[in-house]
């Protein structure tokens, strides 16, 4: 029922290509998003929308219902990247070295064109619509973390959140339960030797010799002792060491990346990865000093929200718009949330089916194909509406 009035206010849904344009206009790159934050609530107020401040430059909107019921949120990331936009459009950015090549713009749009929707709807349904506009999600620690601490998610019974994926064409949605996007991690080893004469290597540990065998010996950890059924990742991005052809290296650091899945292939992982690097060193009579940074965990949605927001995709998109969503290897602090809520994270198919073309996400010529944005408030929407529902 609710749900039916949902579609009616859609269709006087106008100003989503006016939003999105504008916060691409106006890119702001991660804890820096004061402007679109002052924008966003300028906004959110216009529609008489209660709004709070968590942390520098975090925004939640509340649209409250006629009496008390369940709270359900819906979560946009609202940073850009710092890159400078090549594509040449009236939109374009106006801000040098700052670029929404993620889609976040549009992310935030469909989250303004919820807020729109319900805002007209509130003597017709009971509980909370709690819209989350998360600040940092680019860059770790990131956003969603703060804005958990900052008590965002009380009371909120189920989250929802969308990524506009430009690989999928518009149309399209990809949804599983479970793990859908990596943990990711990165990690820097120093490497202490003997330095000395190219030609007396009986003098010196030699670590760039060291480091060779390193790098051999680590990719043991993922194709010898990692459970084949559980995907994992270990890629060395940096190898640095020497400063001449005749001198044998002193030190050598390496750094890289640590991609899984599970909780327990992490932990794995990470003890292989400190066991290899000491015997390895310990053979070679070297030091060394090994650094792990946890980045964002496993995004993994909720079965049974999954099943939910399914359910509603397929009336939005019809049957053949729904595909199995592979795991990505890139990570997402929608983790975050997925660790205290159940929800489910999806991924929103956003190129022209015509033509075809798209840029990869992080692209200075990455756009979206805007006839997606009514398409995410309808999946949102109707999620929300449905939800509140049924409860
Ligand atoms: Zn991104
Ligand atoms: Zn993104």
């Amino acid at each position: 029922m609710l749900e039916h009035r949902v579609l009616e206010r859609l269709e006087g849904l106008t100003e989503l290509t006016t939003w999105r344009r504008r916060l691409h206009q106006y890119p702001e790159v991660a804890f820096h998003e004061f402007e679109t934050t002052k924008y966003l609530t300028e906004v959110l107020r216009s529609m008489d929308i209660e709004v709070s401040h968590p942390g520098e430059t975090g925004l939640v909107g509340y649209i409250k219902g006629r009496g008390p019921g369940p709270v359900v949120a819906v979560r946009a990331d609202i940073d850009a990247l710092p890159l400078q936009e090549e594509k040449e459009v009236e939109y374009a950015s106006k801000i040098p070295n700052a670029m929404h090549a993620c889609g976040h713009d549009g992310h935030t749009a469909i989250a303004l064109g919820v807020a729109k929707i319900f805002s007209g709807l509130r003597d017709e349904f009971t509980g909370e619509i709690r819209l989350i506009f998360q600040p940092a999600e680019e860059h770790p620690p990131g956003g969603a973390k703060d804005m958990i601490a900052a008590g965002v998610l009380e009371d909120v019974q189920a989250i929802f959140g969308l990524h506009l994926w430009t690989s999928r064409a518009r149309g399209k949605v990809g949804i599983a339960s479970g793990p859908v996007m990596a943990a990711s991690d990165q990690f820097k080893i120093r490497l202490y030797g003997k330095g000395g004469h190219g030609s007396a290597p009986q003098q010196t540990i030699d670590t760039v010799v060291l480091a060779a065998q390193l790098i051999n010996n680590l990719q043991n950890i993922v194709s010898r002792k990692v459970d084949p059924l559980s995907p994992a990742v270990l890629s060395i991005g940096t190898v640095n060491a020497g400063s001449a052809f005749n001198i044998i290296a002193d030190k050598a650091e390496l750094t890289g990346t640590v991609r899984t899945f599970a909780k327990e292939t992490q932990e794995l992982v990470i003890a292989e990865l400190e066991r290899i690097t000491s015997a390895t060193c310990e053979s070679f009579g070297a030091k060394y000093e090994l650094e792990y940074v946890k980045g964002y965990p496993a995004v993994v949605n909720d079965m049974e929200m999954t099943e939910f927001i399914k359910e509603v995709a397929q009336d939005v998109l019809g049957p053949s718009g729904i595909e199995k969503q592979e795991p990505v290897m890139g990570g997402e602090d929608f983790a975050y949330y997925l660790q205290e809520v159940p929800g489910s994270f999806v991924f929103l198919g956003a190129h022209d089916p015509q033509t075809g073309e798209y840029q990869p996400h992080h692209h200075p010529k990455f756009d979206i194909d805007e006839k997606v944005l009514p398409l995410g408030v309808e999946l949102m929407a109707r999620a929300v509406a449905r939800y509140l529902d049924r409860e």
